[in-house]
């Protein structure tokens, strides 16, 4: 399948913003159906901290208070709010709190999900329901 450039107009500027052909190609690959909507101008700005409507509501892993996501959390996996999530990322590997063992609880692959989360909106992961092959006669 062919990709070619698209101009796309941003709904926050309003500014006209090329929807490359790899982008549009990275988007048929993960199934996105939405073009987006933002240039990538504002869409740094939206990830810096404005809201987003496709949020979830979960409790932060290491201060416990209630934050919004902008994915959906996976099961087992920590969810830091904001200001956690840039203390984490910024602080030196040495705990600074001693109240929370938050040692292993800041993957590189949760950092990854943020990003790919501003770059779309999220989908829905497939859920895969076992066949259920029984024998009875
Ligand atoms: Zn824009
Ligand atoms: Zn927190």
């Amino acid at each position: 399948m062919e990709f070619q450039d698209k101009v796309l107009r941003c709904v926050d500027c309003g500014k006209d913003f090329i929807f490359t052909a790899g982008e549009q190609l990275f988007f048929h690959d993960k199934q996105f159906h939405n073009d987006p909507k933002r240039c990538k101008a504002c869409k740094l700005k939206r990830g810096g901290g404005s809201s987003v409507r496709a949020e979830t509501r979960t409790h932060c892993s290491v201060c416990g208070q209630e934050t919004t996501v902008p994915f959906r959390p996976t099961q087992g996996r920590p969810v830091l709010c904001r200001s956690c999530f840039e203390t984490n990322r910024r602080a030196s590997p040495a705990p600074q709190t001693t109240a929370v063992s938050v040692s292993t609880s800041i993957s590189p692959a949760a950092a990854v999900s943020l990003d790919a989360a501003a770059l779309a909106d999220p989908i829905d992961s497939q859920v895969v329901a076992p066949e259920m092959t029984v024998g009875l006669r």
